[in-house]
């Protein structure tokens, strides 16, 4: 789950005496999951064992920590449905933050006065936070749906307050006037509820809204009152009522984001295919795609989920290629790494540059692995 609040406070921490622990790890796959842990956590030690960073005292509770950072992940099972990777981030002073995210990057363990968060915030702004109203004539209920978790619900409009009002309006008028007022009352309530949107969108700190009523009808209501800020960030509707169960809700809500985030990727894909020439503003391909990712070009780095390659780096400078050779800016020859991939998209994020990896379309890049929408052009 990609808590917000829990990543910010995550982000500002820092412990010059006690080094964080940040721990990215993938879980699928049990058996090479528990292999693959193992040798990172043995690799870490074994650098601890050689460094002279940290006092004695330090360096011993810094191997407990990392032993029982492997303990507690061998053992835990995931909580959300489609998490892909867990970050952990820990030190000797009790400080312990875990995230699942949906996402899959570099499997790595670093040790540092900050907590290494470009992978947490990188999946934060890839998984867009929605934000679903619900309302009929009666009521409306608000629940957030971030990386196709449902939360936070809560109830912006309530039946009683309607009641009294309905009451009145059916004393001792005629069928026509009955109607009318019971219309006018309907827009009425819609503009509360529309108003009341406003505040808990921008107090959430959405990206986007979908909007649910039991009937076209209503739904249209509840769109036409909304706030032009709240249409723009409009990205779909589906039918629910404010009373259904969350599981269900859950089921329409997710359905209706994915639809939406489908269509950003095709169009993502699309302006790829058409700016993939030479001189273009978008590269296919590892070869031309390193090319650009070492001329700072790279906007956004499109990656096929499964794909990996090896290549070499300079690890001085950040310097990756397909070939070996001697790194442009220090002359050091590169070193081999088991998947440039991986190298690709950390230097992607050190750029500030975003990750795309492709789940509707990932044929697209078969053979190819990855591709870039470019800043500029060179
Ligand atoms: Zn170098």
């Amino acid at each position: 789950m990609i808590n917000r609040d829990q990543i910010e406070s995550l982000m500002s921490y820092r412990n010059e005496e006690h080094p964080v622990v940040s721990m990215y790890i993938t879980t699928e796959l049990p058996k090479k999951f528990r292999s693959k842990l193992n040798s990172m956590i043995r690799g870490k030690l074994k650098e601890l064992s050689q460094t002279s960073r940290y006092s004695g005292n330090e360096k011993k509770n810094l191997e407990k920590l990392l032993m029982r950072m492997e303990e507690v992940l061998k053992t835990r099972t995931n909580r959300y449905e489609g998490t892909k990777m867990i970050a952990l981030f820990a030190n000797t002073t009790g400080l312990w933050e875990e995230f699942e995210l949906p996402v899959q990057y570099p499997n790595q363990v670093r040790i540092e006065t900050d907590p290494y968060t470009r992978p947490l915030t990188a999946a934060r702004d890839q998984f867009a936070r929605f934000c679903i109203l619900i309302g009929n004539s009666h009521k409306a209920k608000v629940y957030a749906l971030t990386a196709n978790q449902l939360s936070e619900e809560q109830d912006i409009f309530t039946e009683e307050e309607m009641e009294g009002a309905t009451d009145e309006a059916l004393q001792g008028f005629g069928e026509q006037r009955l109607q009318r007022n019971i219309r006018d009352h309907m827009n009425k309530h819609a503009k509360k509820i529309a108003e009341a949107a406003f505040q808990v969108f921008n107090n959430g700190r959405f990206d986007y809204l979908l909007v649910a009523s039991p009937n076209d009808r209503e739904l249209r209501l509840l769109k036409d009152n909304l706030h032009s800020y709240l249409q723009r960030h409009l990205i779909g509707e589906f039918k629910a009522r404010p009373e259904e169960k969350k599981e269900e809700i859950l089921t329409r809500a997710r359905g209706a984001a994915s639809e939406w985030e489908q269509s950003q990727e095709s169009k993502l894909l699309e302006f790829i295919e058409s700016e993939q020439y030479e001189g273009g503003q978008a590269t296919v391909d590892v070869g031309p795609t390193i090319k650009a990712l070492m001329n700072g070009q790279v906007h956004t780095l499109v990656v096929q989920e499964s794909f990996s390659r090896p290549g070499y780096q300079c690890s001085n400078d950040h310097y990756l290629d397909l070939a070996k050779k001697n790194c442009p800016h220090c002359g050091e020859e590169l070193q081999p790494v088991e998947d440039v991939i991986d190298e690709m998209v950390e230097e992607t994020l050190r750029q500030n540059g975003e990750v795309h990896y492709l789940q509707y379309y990932p044929e697209k890049l078969d053979e190819k692995g990855v591709a870039a929408r470019l800043r500029f052009v060179i």
